[in-house]
């Protein structure tokens, strides 16, 4: 028998480094959709070409470090046990695997993500595997017209006690506090010599400067 208090929540990311911008988003999503627990994942290998600065198990290091302390969030580093580009659906379909039929999965994506989601790998089944829980940002809105507004829409839910009703096919938006923080800007106060002290969590600092990491 399940012990799960509520929906899994997961939210990939390349985490170059991981800030407080995605731990803050993290932690008000938790309590807002009333998850179980989110998991920050990780991508071993983007599959949109961008490369990361640094070897995807330091980056998987840094979130371990920046989630130690937090029950509720988690590093899942699968995506590091697989050859290739790392594709969010493969991602799901282990999940699934793992948590069952019935249990509510919810995938979190910034909105700047879902604005080209028919270029994901199979993005259809995405919303079989999960519920869709966009996070929208200012100056951003859902794309208009198209296959993904149309299919946006066609899923769209209004709030969050619907996810927990079904394990998958809502889509949600979500509009959370944000913080102004960026991992390229956080990469290039490195380069440049400059603190990113209070962007980010502590250890990670101390992490990112006894591995000579962004230099
Ligand atoms: P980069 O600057 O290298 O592009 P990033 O800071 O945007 O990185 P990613 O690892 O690419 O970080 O982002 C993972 C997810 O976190 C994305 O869905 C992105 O929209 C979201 N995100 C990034 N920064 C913030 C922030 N400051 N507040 C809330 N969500 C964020």
């Amino acid at each position: 028998m399940s012990t799960r208090s509520g929906p899994v929540g997961v939210f990939g990311g390349t985490f170059d480094p991981v800030h407080n911008g995605h731990l803050r988003s993290a932690l008000e999503l938790v309590e807002l959709l009333q998850l179980d627990h989110l998991r920050l994942m990780p991508c071993a290998q983007p599959p949109h070409g961008k490369t990361p600065a640094v070897a995807a198990g330091h980056r998987a290091a840094m979130v371990e470090l920046a989630v130690r302390d937090e029950p509720r969030l988690s590093c899942d580093a699968r995506e590091l046990g697989r050859s290739g580009a790392s594709y969010t659906v493969d991602s799901l379909l282990e999940l699934r695997g793992e948590l069952g039929e019935s249990a509510s999965l919810c995938l979190v994506m910034g909105g700047d993500a879902v604005a080209h989601l028919d270029s994901w790998n199979r993005w259809e089944q995405l919303g079989e595997l999960a519920h869709i829980v966009v996070l929208a940002r200012p100056g951003w809105q859902l794309p208009e017209s198209g296959v993904v507004a149309d299919w946006l829409r066609q899923h769209a839910v209004p709030d969050a006690a619907e996810l927990g009703l079904r394990p998958a096919g809502a889509v949600l938006v979500e509009r959370l506090r944000q913080l102004p923080i960026s991992s390229t800007e956080i990469r290039q106060m490195l380069a440049a010599g400059r603190s990113p002290r209070y962007l980010l969590p502590a250890p990670v600092l101390d992490y990112i400067q006894d591995n000579q990491l962004y230099l």
